[in-house]
């Protein structure tokens, strides 16, 4: 296969129909039933501007690229997870029916990031989920998680995920947010209230209580250093805890790889150092989106697009199609945009602090 790409979300699903429409023979595997990657439990409408599908619920984002992504007549293969990774050049794909092997030319990881978890007594009682989960089991299956629900975390996926679960009809008891302010959008943020439900800055999550199963949740107020303020302590009858705190660069493939990893917090922790063109400390392998740095749908569309431009530029040259460094120009033109943004500029800082380091020459910022 020319272009390999794992993980068919936004950003593997743009860097498949770039790459495929330049002219590559492209194969995207994902390991789940269908294409979209997050976006498909996304039923909200979009921010941004119009070519980044603002306006459009995520799930509709995902059957507009995936039809695009058909329509070149890319290999798509479903149901399969990449296990691993061989030298040279090889994938392992495994599925419930077999286990193969897939060798390419170059290799476009998209495979996004898993949820952040916190410290709390009984954390892992059931009913404790994390909010990628509850959107899974209300968007996808048509399964609400409970009744009364604590949500943790106020960033854009705590409050989105609240409000998705006010409109299924589940009781919002509260979201607590350790930081003094609430980190997502202030729009998100007046929807919720608007509904009653309280949103408590400097406040976290103690303990789950329940013995089998989650019946409640103690909660309090923490100081400027983050720690519980003693006698502040509230109880909330809960049957749901929905963790939003965050989610990290799901990065193993690229480690097995031996790609250049480097710890940078602006971009959800252990990221691959890259390019602006993507590419990483190994030639020929690229990221795009989340795993490359945890941000959005539309920043993971523009770096996938210039994920798949590069890559098949640099398997085919500049002659075999003049489009693809404009298409690179444009993407990275927009990605300069949208990073300048209240909410871009941190992946900005972070994306900066990352060309510190050199994959020759490892150094560490000061
Ligand atoms: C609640 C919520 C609300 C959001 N709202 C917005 C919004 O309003 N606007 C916005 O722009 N963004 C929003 N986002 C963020 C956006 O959804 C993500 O940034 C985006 O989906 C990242 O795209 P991606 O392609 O990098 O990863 P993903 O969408 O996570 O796709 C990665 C895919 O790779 C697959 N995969 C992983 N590992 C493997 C493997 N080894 N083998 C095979 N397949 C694999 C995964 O299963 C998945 O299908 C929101 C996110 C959440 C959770």
């Amino acid at each position: 296969m020319e272009i390999a790409i794992v993980g068919g979300g936004p950003a593997g699903l743009s860097a498949g129909i770039v790459a495929a429409r330049l002219g590559a023979q492209v194969t995207v595997i994902d390991d789940n039933s269908r294409l979209g990657g997050q976006l498909i439990k996304q039923t909200h409408k979009f921010f941004g501007s119009r070519t980044h599908y603002c306006g459009t619920r995520g799930v509709d984002i995902a059957a507009i690229l995936e039809q695009e992504l058909r329509k070149t007549g890319a290999e798509i293969v479903l149901n399969t997870t990449v296990i691993g990774h061989f030298q040279p050049n090889i994938l392992g794909l495994a599925s419930s029916q077999q286990f193969t092997k897939l060798t390419y030319d170059r290799l476009i990881i998209a495979t996004g990031a898993y949820e952040n978890n916190v410290l709390f007594e009984n954390n892992d009682l059931p009913g404790v989920y994390g909010a990628g989960a509850v959107q899974t089991l209300m968007n996808v299956y048509g399964i609400r998680p409970g009744r009364r629900v604590l949500m943790v975390g106020s960033g854009n996926i705590g409050l989105i995920v609240s409000y998705q679960l006010l409109q299924a009809d589940v009781e919002v008891a509260a979201v607590v947010e350790a930081l003094p302010y609430i980190g997502g959008y202030h729009v998100h943020a007046a929807k919720l209230r608007r509904c009653g439900v309280p949103i408590l800055t400097s406040h976290t999550i103690k303990a789950a209580l329940g013995k089998e199963y989650v019946t409640g949740a103690v909660i309090c107020r923490v100081n400027r250093k983050f720690r519980p303020i003693k006698g502040s302590e509230k109880r909330l009858k809960v049957d749901t805890i929905c963790l939003a705190v965050g989610l990290s660069p799901l990065i193993e493939l690229l480690s097995q790889i031996d790609c250049y990893l480097v710890y940078i917090p602006e971009l959800g922790g252990l990221v691959a150092w890259h390019d602006e063109n993507l590419q990483t400390s190994v030639p020929g392998v690229y990221v795009a989106g989340d795993v490359s740095g945890i941000e959005e749908a539309s920043t993971a569309i523009l770096e996938g697009r210039i994920a798949g431009a590069h890559a098949f530029l640099s398997l085919k040259g500049r002659d075999a199609n003049p489009e693809a460094e404009a298409i690179i120009h444009d993407a990275r033109q927009e990605l300069a945009v949208i990073r300048q943004g209240p909410f871009g500029e941190k992946a900005a800082r972070g994306k900066k602090q990352l060309q510190q380091y050199s994959p020759a020459r490892p150094v560490i910022p000061q």
